[in-house]
C-alpha cells in the first residue's frame, strides 16, 4: 500500500489534470492536494462514518449523479478503472486520503481475477527459503511485509478471514526436519503476527486428522506431517467490502459502469478524460456543465 500511497500523493501533488470525459463533457483531475482538503478534521469524520454500523452506503443513483456531476467546475482528483482488488484498495486509499475519487468497474466487483484467487492471504513462506538459501535481505523484508499485510488483512476483516492449517506430509525423516525447521524459522520471523504455533504431527497422527492422507508415496512411507499457518480469505467479499468503504469514504463508486474511450488534450497529447457506459442503461455519461446530461452510445 505505501507504493501506491507515494504515487498517490505525487499525483495529488502533480499540476496536471486528467479527466474523465463523456459526450464531451469532463471530469478534471484537479492538481489540490488531499492535505489542502483540509486533512485532520475532514478525514476523522470520514473514519467514523465508516466504522458507523448505522451508516449505509449510498445508493447506485447517487452514486452514479456523483460520477455525471462531476465536471471541470468540481473535478476529480482520480478516476479509477476497474473495480477488483487493487482498483477498490486504489479507490479507498485515494479517498481516505481526502481525495475526490470516482470507480468504476464494467461488470460486477471481483467479477475478474479477484474472485478467483486460491484465496490464501500467505506470509510468504516460500519467500523465507528463498532469503535463506540465497541470503537475500531483499525476500526476507518481502516476508515481514507480507506478514503484517496478512495481519492487517485479518484484523481489518475478522468476519472474512481466517487462519488455514496447511499440512506438508513428508515421506522421509530429511523431510521432516527440512520443513520442521523452515517452518518454525517462518513462526519466528511472524514474532507477534504468528496466527498459530507450527508443529509436527506423526504417522498415526496425521492419519487420524486427515483420514485420506497416503501412506506410501513412491516406495516410501509416510513419517508424519509438519502444519503450519497461513491466513485464507473470501476474497470476493472482501473486494466488495473494500468498494464499499471506498464509498463510504466518499469515492463515487460504479458498477456497470465500463470506460469505452479516453479523451486526450491535442497539444500535450495527455489522457484527460475517459467516455463511461452504463452497461446496464447503455446510455453513456455526459461529465459537462451542464452536468445532468445523458446520451445513448
Ligand atoms: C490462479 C490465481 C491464484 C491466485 N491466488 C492468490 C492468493 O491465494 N492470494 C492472493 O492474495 N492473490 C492471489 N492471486 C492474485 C490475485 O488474485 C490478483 O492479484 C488480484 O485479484 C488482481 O486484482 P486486480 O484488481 O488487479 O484484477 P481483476 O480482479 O481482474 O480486476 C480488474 C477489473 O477491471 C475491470 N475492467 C477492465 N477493463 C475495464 C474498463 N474498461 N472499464 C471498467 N472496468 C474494467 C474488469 O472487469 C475487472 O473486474 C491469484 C491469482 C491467480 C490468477
Amino acid at each position: 500500500m505505501s507504493a501506491t500511497a507515494t504515487r498517490l500523493r505525487r499525483l495529488a501533488a502533480s499540476t496536471a489534470a486528467i479527466a474523465a470525459v463523456a459526450g464531451g463533457g469532463v471530469i478534471l483531475f484537479s492538481s489540490v492536494s488531499a492535505n489542502e482538503r483540509g486533512g485532520g478534521p475532514a478525514l476523522e469524520a470520514m473514519r467514523r462514518r465508516i466504522n458507523d454500523p448505522t451508516i449505509l452506503v449510498p445508493s447506485r443513483a447517487v452514486q452514479e449523479s456523483a460520477l455525471i456531476g462531476s465536471s471541470s467546475a468540481n473535478p476529480l482528483d482520480i478516476l479509477v478503472i476497474g473495480g477488483g482488488a487493487t482498483g477498490s484498495g486504489v479507490a479507498l486509499d485515494a479517498a481516505t486520503r481526502g481525495l475526490r475519487v470516482g470507480l468504476v468497474e464494467r461488470e460486477d466487483f471481483s467479477s475478474g481475477t479477484s474472485s478467483r484467487s486460491t484465496k490464501l492471504i500467505h506470509g510468504g513462506v516460500r519467500y523465507l527459503e528463498k532469503a535463506v538459501f540465497n541470503l537475500d535481505y531483499g525476500q526476507l523484508k518481502l516476508v515481514f511485509h507480507a506478514l503484517e499485510e496478512r495481519k492487517q488483512v485479518i484484523d481489518n476483516a475478522p468476519h472474512l478471514c481466517h487462519a488455514l492449517p496447511c499440512m506438508t506430509p513428508c515421506f522421509e525423516w530429511f523431510e521432516v526436519l527440512y520443513y520442521w525447521v523452515g517452518l518454525k524459522m517462518y513462526d519466528l520471523v511472524a514474532g507477534p503476527r504468528l496466527l498459530h504455533l507450527s508443529r509436527y504431527y506423526s504417522e498415526k497422527e496425521s492419519i487420524e486428522l486427515f483420514p485420506t492422507l497416503a501412506r506410501k508415496g513412491k516406495d516410501r512411507r509416510l513419517r508424519g506431517t509438519v502444519v503450519y499457518y497461513d491466513g485464507q480469505m473470501n476474497d470476493s467479499r472482501l473486494n466488495v467490502g473494500l468498494a464499499c468503504t471506498a464509498a463510504l469514504a466518499g469515492a463515487a463508486t460504479l458498477n456497470h459502469a465500463e470506460v469505452v474511450s479516453f479523451l486526450k488534450d491535442e497539444a500535450s497529447e495527455r489522457i484527460i478524460g475517459a467516455r463511461i457506459r452504463n452497461n446496464l442503461s447503455g446510455v453513456a455519461f455526459l461529465n459537462s456543465s451542464p452536468p445532468s446530461q445523458f446520451s445513448s452510445l
